[in-house]
C-alpha cells in the first residue's frame, strides 16, 4: 500500500524551465498619458541594450513551480523525520503566532528599557524556566546554536581555571561524541583526548581514571550519549573529574531524553548546552537561525557572556553591559530573541507536567520502533536506550545491501531516512529518532517501510541497491553538490 512519496509522482513535473514568450504575471490599464521615448529622457549609458533575459511566466505558473518543487523536498510538517541527534520534533504554529506578535517581532535591540519591558521579561523568564528545567544556576540565552553553546561553555571552563592559576591543557571525550565536541575543545586551545566506550555503549570508570591527571581541563560527556544510553555513572564521574580539578561540560543536546526527569545541574555537572531548535520544538531552519543557551553552575556564573539580564529593586528588566568577570561577548547584540519566543511559547504550552510527558512519549516511541524492527536490523549494543536507537546494517551486508541503500529506499516508499553512519563507533550506524511528536499510526508505517526493505535485501537487493526509483532525482554525486552547489537561477546566455 505504501507508494513513493505517499502515493504522489513527480516525473512529469520534471521541467524546470516554465517560460513562454509573452506570458505576463500583470496587467495594467490602458495608458493615458503620452508614451515616454527613453532615447530622449534616459541618459544613453543607462538603457538596457539586449533583452533582459527574465522568465516570462504568468501568476498561477509561478505559483505552480514553487508549490511544486516544495514538493520535491521533504519536511518536519509532511511526515516523520527520523534523524538521530538532530531531534527534528514538530514545530508548534502556536510558536509562529507569538513570535509575531509586532511587540516581539519588530523590537530593535537597542530601543529603550521603558519600551523593552516585554521582551526583557521573555528573556528574563525563559532564562529561570531552563534553570529549573536542568537544575543550574544561571543561563547564558546568547549562543546562537548548539556547537556555538559548547565553544561558550568551554571559554568559561578556560577563564574559570585561568582564575585559579592554570588553564590546563587537556580535554576528554568519549568516542560516541559529536564531531562539534572536540572541535570546540580545540578552538578554546585544548587538546583533545579520546576516551573509547566499553561493551555496553557507556564511558569506561577504568579507562576515565586511567586518563585523569592534573592536565585535565574537562571531561566532554553527551547524556544520554549519542546510542541513546544513559551514562548512569554520571555522579560518579563528576566526582573523579572534580577531584582532580577538572570540570564537567555535559552536550545537552539530548535533554529531550531527561527533559521533567532528570536534572544535570544536580548531579555534579559544570557547565551545559541546551538546543532549543531540538529539545524545545524552535525550527532547524537551513542552518540558521538556531540557539544553544549555555546553563552553569555558581562558581561559573560570573563569566557568563555579556549583557546579561537582571531585574532591579522596581521590578524593571535591563541589561548589564558590565558584570566584572565576564568572557565578554559572543555575538551581535543579545540572541536570536524570535526562536527565544519560540523555546518560551513551548515550554509555557507544555507546562511543567507536559514537558515530562513530552520526553515520556519520545523514549516510548524510540522503544517502540526498537523492540518492533529488533528482529529485521542488528542491534549493535543491548543496553537500554531512551530517545533513540541505533541500528547496523550487519544483517542486509551479508546480501551487498548496505546502510546507504536503505536509507535510499525509505525516500521511495515516503520517509525521510534517520541519520546514518553516526555514532562512527557503529558500522554502518542507523541512528533512528523518532521524537515526542509522532503518533502509533505514523511509526506502524515507517516500521512497515523498514521491514519491507530488510525483506527486499534478502530477496530482491537490487531494488534496494538501485534505490531511489521514484523520487525526482536519483542517486546525486553528494561530493560536486556539497563543493559546487548551483544555488540560485541564472538567466540563459543569449
Ligand atoms: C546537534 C548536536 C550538536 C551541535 O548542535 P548544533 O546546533 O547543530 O550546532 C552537538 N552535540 C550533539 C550530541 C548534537 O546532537
Amino acid at each position: 500500500m505504501i507508494k513513493g512519496m505517499r502515493g504522489l509522482s513527480f516525473k512529469e513535473d520534471l521541467i524546470f524551465e516554465k517560460s513562454r514568450e509573452g506570458a505576463k504575471g500583470y496587467s495594467l490599464p490602458k495608458l493615458d498619458v503620452p508614451k515616454a521615448d527613453p532615447a530622449k529622457t534616459i541618459d544613453k549609458k543607462f538603457l538596457r541594450e539586449g533583452k533582459i533575459g527574465l522568465p516570462e511566466v504568468s501568476e498561477v505558473d509561478v505559483i505552480r513551480h514553487f508549490t511544486k518543487i516544495s514538493l520535491w523536498n521533504y519536511a518536519v510538517d509532511y511526515g516523520l523525520y527520523p534523524l538521530g541527534s538532530c531531534t527534528m520534533k514538530y514545530n508548534p504554529k502556536i510558536n509562529e503566532i507569538t513570535s509575531s506578535l509586532p511587540g516581539f517581532a519588530d523590537a530593535h535591540p537597542y530601543q529603550p528599557y521603558s519600551i523593552s519591558q516585554g521582551a526583557l521579561e521573555l528573556m528574563y523568564n525563559l532564562e529561570k524556566a531552563l534553570m529549573e528545567i536542568t537544575g543550574f544556576s544561571r543561563v547564558s540565552l546568547h549562543p546562537a546554536a548548539g556547537a556555538h553553546g559548547e565553544l561558550v561553555g568551554m571559554m568559561l571552563i578556560r577563564r574559570y581555571l585561568e582564575d585559579q592559576g592554570n588553564p590546563r591543557k587537556k580535554v576528554l571525550i568519549p568516542d560516541s561524541a559529536h564531531g562539534t565536541n572536540p572541535a570546540s575543545a580545540a578552538i578554546c586551545g585544548y587538546e583533545a583526548v579520546e576516551l573509547k566506550s566499553n561493551s555496553e555503549g557507556m564511558l569506561s570508570l577504568s579507562d576515565l581514571e586511567a586518563a585523569l591527571d592534573k592536565d585535565v581541563a574537562a571531561l566532554m560527556l553527551t547524556n544520554p550519549n549519542t546510542l541513546g544510553v544513559f551514562e548512569k555513572n554520571i555522579k560518579k564521574i563528576c566526582e573523579m573529574v572534580h577531584k582532580v580539578g577538572g570540570q564537567v561540560y555535559m552536550d545537552g543536546a539530548n535533554m529531550n531524553a531527561l527533559m521533567g526527569i532528570m536534572k544535570p545541574g544536580k548531579s555534579g555537572v559544570d557547565v551545559l548546552h541546551l538546543n532549543l531548535h531540538k529539545t524545545f520544538s524552535t525550527p532547524h531552519g537551513g542552518g540558521g537561525p538556531g540557539s544553544g543557551p549555555v546553563a552553569v553552575a555558581k562558581h561559573l556564573a560570573p563569566y557568563i557572556p555579556k549583557p546579561v539580564i537582571e531585574k532591579n529593586d522596581k521590578g524593571e528588566f535591563y541589561l548589564d553591559y558590565n558584570p566584572e568577570k565576564s568572557i565578554g561577548r559572543v555575538r551581535s547584540f543579545n540572541s536570536n530573541f524570535a526562536i527565544l519566543v519560540r523555546a518560551y511559547t513551548y515550554i509555557l504550552s507544555c507546562g511543567s507536567d507536559g514537558l515530562k510527558e513530552s520526553t515520556e512519549h519520545a523514549v516510548a516511541n524510540a522503544n517502540y520502533i526498537r523492540k518492533k524492527l529488533s528482529k529485521y536490523y542488528d542491534l549493535p549494543y543491548e543496553t537500554s536506550t531512551l530517545h533513540e536507537i541505533i541500528f547496523s546494517d550487519k544483517i542486509q551486508e551479508k546480501f551487498g545491501v548496505t546502510t546507504k541503500d536503505i536509507a535510499k529506499r525509505l525516500l521511495d516508499l515516503g520517509y525521510h531516512p534517520p541519520t546514518i553512519y553516526f555514532p562512527l563507533i557503529v558500522h554502518g550506524a542507523l541512528m533512528i529518532e523518532p521524537t515526542e511528536s509522532e503518533s502509533k499510526q505514523e511509526l506502524d508505517g515507517f516500521i512497515e517501510a523498514m521491514i519491507q526493505i530488510a525483506q527486499e535485501a534478502e530477496k530482491e537487493p537490487e531494488k534496494c541497491t538501485e534505490a531511489p526509483h521514484n523520487t525526482v532525482v536519483g542517486r546525486l554525486d553528494e561530493v560536486t553538490a556539497a563543493r559546487t552547489p548551483i544555488l540560485k537561477w541564472e538567466p540563459e546566455k543569449e
